[in-house]
């Protein structure tokens, strides 16, 4: 990915609207290079400052590149449990054909 994709990808980051395959090379870019994790930071900083605001200020966190770290840690969990279910689901489809083409199998050598 490249830096450009990579900017226009901050708001939808930020707004959790990224599929989980843009998301992985998305946090793939922004660790290896530090000017859009910058970006990615000012964005985050300013969208949960206002958020704040929204909130009359009640249980204010200051220490928002913490709690980017903490979002960009929450994102790669997503990710791993979203892998780990396509696979799973991958192997029942694949029991699941194999049950149906046994099945079929029986099926027509009993009619034979
Ligand atoms: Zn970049």
């Amino acid at each position: 990915m490249d830096c450009s994709t990579a900017e226009s990808m901050v708001n939808r980051y930020i707004d959790h609207t990224l599929s989980v395959n843009e998301l992985e090379s998305f946090l793939e870019h922004v660790e290896e290079c530090s000017s859009c994790y910058d970006e990615l930071e000012t964005y985050f900083i300013v969208h949960k400052a206002m958020e704040q605001l929204d909130e009359n200020g009640k249980d204010q966190i200051l220490d928002f590149r913490e709690l980017l770290e903490e979002d960009i840690r929450k994102s790669r969990r997503y990710i791993l449990k979203k892998k780990f279910f396509r696979t799973v689901e991958g192997v029942v489809i694949c029991i699941l054909a194999a049950g149906l083409a046994g099945f079929l199998f029986y099926a027509v050598t009993q009619l034979l």
